[in-house]
């Protein structure tokens, strides 16, 4: 296959498409754009080993110089801000335009941000430099608060205070990771946290960060309190870098619009973070903000462009790393799933856990301190029932 390819964003996703192209035989041209002045980097150590200081920043490269070499692909430092499907040209800032045959997108999310303004000690969590940037300003920190007790929320609570800082963490659900592990196992993490020496304000949202004299001196609460924090890291979700995509002609629902087969469009793909796509099964959209859905969804994509007719149909999987505890969770936990314990009980550090639905679905397999087990449990997991 010798047509143009050109890939818009260069982390696992977009990297992950440009090799499989090369080892199904793409020959053509391969570009890759992208703004982030590293090579590509993985994610996930950002919140744990890079902010421990455990790993070197260099550890995170996602691929040698000679691998990175041996794609034959061009890299276009830039960032891309507009697309016109009709004519195949992505435009990139300084007005550059590059002409495609076929385009992946695969740009990932930009963090949230609180309303009003942002004073020094407020920091997000995306980028390598920002994690650079927070690991440098933890150890200067007394108390540091963290908004919104998500995977991320938790994992950066968890590193601070590894480095022994004071740490509250705020959110307004009733327990920490709600959403990825419902009440019961949110409530795990919650206990988890509180041993280390958490502070959690849990039920009450953050409405801004408080600024003193140019610096954060805490973050306010909806309740009127003000929670006392001398560095604040605010991780309350993402939102899919589509901005640059607005009147390009592709549909754009809280990420990129495709079809089972990860196309939004004639010549178009998209891919990662930023890829929404029909449900195998219920036939809704849904998007996946996981390390393993982007390598596998990248497989799909590759392979479709070269000339299959492939679904995404994944397993959801990701982890997470806590302390001295790693959490592992297959398929999707419901709000309301019963919690079934497989091995070990709910007093144990150590457990296998089965999630299921009223009417009798298996909807998730998770594993607390137990790589094994879930990976087992993995294989009891049920489709859901088709739409009527
Ligand atoms: C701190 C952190 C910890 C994580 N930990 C875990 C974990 O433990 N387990 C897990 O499963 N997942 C984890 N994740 C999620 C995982 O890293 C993501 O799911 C994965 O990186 C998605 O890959 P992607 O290629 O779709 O997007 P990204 O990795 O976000 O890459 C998108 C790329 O596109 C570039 N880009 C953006 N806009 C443009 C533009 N306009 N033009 C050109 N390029 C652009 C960006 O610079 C970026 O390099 C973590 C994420 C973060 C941030």
């Amino acid at each position: 296959m010798t047509s143009d390819v050109l890939i818009v964003g260069a982390s696992v996703g977009g990297l992950t498409v440009a090799e499989a192209l090369r080892r199904g035989g793409h020959t053509g041209r391969l570009r890759l754009v992208e703004p982030d002045p590293h090579p590509p980097y993985d994610r996930p150590p950002l919140s744990k080993q890079v902010l421990t200081g455990l790993w070197p920043p260099d550890r995170v490269r996602l691929r040698t110089p000679e691998q990175l070499e041996a794609l034959d692909a061009e890299w276009v430092w830039g960032r891309a801000e507009r697309l016109d499907a009709a004519a195949r040209t992505v435009e990139l800032d300084g007005g550059r335009a590059l002409a495609y045959d076929t385009l992946v997108i695969a740009t990932g999310l930009v963090p949230r941000r609180l309303p009003g303004p942002e004073p020094a000690g407020g920091h997000t969590l995306r980028s390598l430099d920002e994690a650079l940037a927070l690991r440098h300003a933890l150890p200067d920190a007394d108390h540091v608060a963290v908004v919104g007790a998500g995977v991320l929320g938790c994992e950066i609570a968890a590193a601070a205070r590894a480095l022994g800082r004071e740490v509250t963490l705020v959110d307004p659900g009733p327990v920490p990771m709600a959403r990825h592990l419902g009440p019961e196992l949110g409530g795990r993490v919650a206990a988890l946290h509180r041993r280390h020496g958490v502070r959690l304000r849990l039920g009450t949202a953050v409405t801004g960060l408080v600024g003193e004299r140019g610096r954060v001196g805490g973050v306010a609460l909806a309740d009127g309190a003000v929670v006392r924090a001398d560095l604040a890291v605010v991780t309350i979700g993402s939102v899919p870098a589509t901005a640059w995509l607005e009147n390009s002609g592709l549909a754009l629902a809280d990420g990129i619009v495709c079809d089972a087969r990860c196309r939004a469009a004639p010549g178009v793909y998209a891919v990662g973070d930023v890829a929404r796509w029909p449900d195998p099964v219920t036939g809704v959209g849904i998007r996946v903000e996981s390390r393993t859905n982007a390598t596998e969804q990248a497989l799909v994509v590759a392979a479709n462009i070269l000339g299959d007719e492939r679904a995404h149909t994944p397993v959801p999987y990701f982890w997470s790393d806590q302390y001295d505890t790693k959490i592992q969770v297959h398929g999707r936990v419901g709000g309301g799933d019963r919690v079934r314990y497989l091995e070990g009980t709910a007093a144990d550090d150590r457990f296998v856990a089965l999630t299921e639905s009223d009417e009798g679905r298996t909807t998730a397999a998770i594993g607390w301190n137990h790589p094994r087990g879930v990976r087992t449990a993995r294989a009891r997991l049920t489709a859901a029932p088709s739409p009527p």
